[in-house]
């Protein structure tokens, strides 16, 4: 279903999904058997898929088909309460951060990149400009924004972890030093684990190195998978050719450093 994509016989169900724009677009969160996964459900495969979903019933359950088998009952995640509050000067709290899933809560602290409107050096899968050109974020979210968000989404909808990604503000840190100010300030408000992502930041600088740091920046991947491990070689260079242009040697020591800095990305590597 991930793969062929999910027809819906109500296309509102759930929570609302993106069209275009950065990730994950054109999907909606389907729970299946307690699990909840992402499936493309805007597509052009997705209207061809051979997997059916039924309008919900009163109890919010659809019916999984493919073809006219019954394989499932299935929901979808609701739009979560913590989207109709804004702050107090007048920012939509779905502009800082978004429900991905069930229980995630999800934010791009930064939504520009030094390598995005480039054609040589922008990662070729990437949209994280077409947000903020579509007036559906903002580009920098601050620390207490974030923290504001944070804590609405686990008071009245249960979040229970954050994903903060970033896109790349310098060739330094590459936004390292964003993440964990953001996530100090939204470990402050909250108790929830949080997994930061960037690319592999050039040097271990003071800001990032402090044991307390809840954060663990980990080398963003560019691969158009998109799963989540560090980048110990050099991306494949069709996809991201700003990235191959850092010197091959220098990944190896980055990991390290990054293993080194960071406990999760060591328990990743
Ligand atoms: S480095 Fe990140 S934000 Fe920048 S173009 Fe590549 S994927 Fe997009």
């Amino acid at each position: 279903m991930q793969s062929r994509g999910l027809r819906l016989a109500d296309p509102d169900v759930g929570a609302p999904a993106r069209r275009g724009c950065a990730g994950p677009t054109d999907h909606k969160a389907v729970t299946v058997d307690g699990r909840t996964v992402m499936v493309p459900v805007h597509t052009g495969g997705a209207s061809e898929s051979p997997f059916f979903a039924t309008a919900p019933d009163a109890d919010g359950t659809s019916r999984l088909q493919r073809g006219a088998i019954p394989i499932a009952n299935i929901s979808f995640p609701k739009t979560p309460r913590f989207y109709a509050l804004q702050t107090f000067d007048g920012i939509p709290y779905w502009k800082i951060a978004q429900l991905h899933g069930a229980d995630v809560l999800a934010t791009t602290v930064f939504q520009t990149c030094v390598r995005y409107g480039n054609r040589l050096t922008a990662c070729q899968f990437c949209a994280i400009g077409e947000s903020l050109a579509g007036g559906r974020t903002i580009n920098r979210k601050t620390p207490e924004q974030l923290a504001e968000v944070a804590r609405a989404a686990v008071l009245l909808d249960g979040v229970k972890h954050m994903v903060m990604t970033t896109g790349t503000p310098n060739f330094k840190d590459r936004g390292a030093a964003l993440l964990t100010e953001s996530a100090f300030a939204v470990r402050a408000a909250v108790d929830i684990p949080i997994q930061a992502q960037c690319a592999s930041p050039e040097a271990c600088f003071p800001a990032i190195s402090r044991p307390d740091a809840v954060v663990a920046a980990r080398a963003r991947r560019c691969r158009p998978a998109r799963t989540d491990t560090m980048v110990p070689m050099q991306p494949p260079f069709p996809f991201v050719p700003g990235e191959y242009r850092v010197r091959l040697a220098a990944y190896p020591h980055r990991s390290r450093t990054d293993v080194a800095v960071f406990p999760v990305a060591r328990r990743a590597a």
